[in-house]
């Protein structure tokens, strides 16, 4: 998921990495497959990851006007090279042959600027001209991407763990608030990233300021109200902190917390299940920026103050306490670039 609001800064190389740092959430997801062309899995040199526009309307609204696939390959690749033995990659996305052919056919969008019916919003009958794990590029509404500029599918699920679809398991849902760096973001997701604010040691260099979430304190009431409804009521307390620090709680309750909360535990070995290599890094494409959740779309990132921040840069001084960042400095930009996936 990518926040909704423009900026951009420079390109950075740090990542909290999913696929070999395991668990978090589904144990399922492994890297993409190698394959010579499209249908051709299993073999050759190169992870390509194929994709191709679900409806006309998707592929006019994203890629026609504005090239956001394109564009949002591209500062990858302007930052990653070409793949090969120079560059110790091998992903390559690709393009369908001709963008017009759809994914679907007779492709079901749902009721617009309703919120998403998993079971039956955007569906379709699969084109087989595309394998069935080509990944799905959605237009969607605002209401329908959950308040997200965009939303995708992390890493790859392969054929017999895809509990529900099958063909169409590997999406991307793009609002018509996304830049080609929203997409870069949601690319980083396909490859298997997660977002860099949720790792474990986060709270080293940033503080997560729940409170400031906006829009928060309707989910706090509605899980009141919930939890008062199955006869087990929780305070006022008790529901911020759930929803708060809670990973399931925020998921079951849809709070925009599930994108911030830290993603996932210690290992067997008590080492961090989710961290990259290296140190959080602050300018990360898949950071959120300190504006993020903290104000509605339509207001300017400037006017979000150090009190109103929902993360923020923090030192800490010798007796562990956070402090943030003096002047400016407590900001987190919007990461405008990104970061290479070695494998
Ligand atoms: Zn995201």
């Amino acid at each position: 998921m990518a926040p909704s609001v423009d900026d951009s800064s420079n390109p950075q190389m740090g990542y909290a990495e999913f696929i070999t740092s395991g668990g978090w959430v589904d144990h399922a997801i492994v890297p993409w497959p190698f394959r010579t062309n499209i249908k051709n899995v299993g073999q050759g040199f190169l992870h390509r990851i194929p994709y191709c526009f679900v409806d006309k309307r998707s592929y006019e609204n994203l890629e026609e006007q504005k090239c956001l696939l394109k564009q949002g390959i591209k500062l990858w690749s302007d930052v990653i090279g070409a793949p090969g033995r120079d560059t110790g990659h091998s992903l390559a996305f690709r393009q369908p042959e001709s963008p017009t052919d759809y994914c679907c056919k007779n492709y079901r969008y749902g009721l617009e600027y309703e919120p998403l019916d998993e079971d039956n919003d955007l569906q379709c009958d699969w084109n087989d001209k595309y394998p069935k794990d080509a990944l799905a590029i959605h237009w969607a509404d605002e209401v329908k991407a959950g308040g997200f500029a965009a939303k995708a599918f992390i890493g790859y699920l392969e054929e017999g763990r895809s509990t529900s679809r099958i063909a169409g398991r590997h999406y991307m849902h793009i609002t018509d608030y996304a830049d080609a760096a929203t997409v870069a973001h949601e690319l980083g997701h396909v490859l298997g990233l997660v977002h860099e604010h949720q790792r474990w040691d986060r709270d080293d260099f940033i503080e997560f300021r729940c409170h400031n979430l906006y829009g928060m304190q309707h989910t706090v009431d509605a899980m009141m109200a919930d939890t008062a409804a199955m006869g087990r009521p929780v305070t006022e307390a008790e529901a911020w902190d759930m929803l708060c620090n809670s990973e399931q709680t925020a998921y079951y309750y849809g709070a925009p917390t599930a994108a911030l909360i830290k993603g996932a535990g210690l290992d067997v070995h008590g080492q961090p299940a989710l961290d990259g290599p290296g140190d959080l890094d602050l300018d990360s494409i898949m950071m959120y920026p300190s504006y993020f959740g903290a104000i509605p779309p339509y207001e300017p990132e400037s006017s979000v103050t150090l009190d109103t921040a929902v993360m923020v840069k923090i030192k800490k001084d010798e007796n562990g306490n956070k402090i943030p960042l003096s002047g400016e400095d407590w900001r987190i930009p919007r990461g405008g670039d990104c970061i290479p996936q070695r494998r």
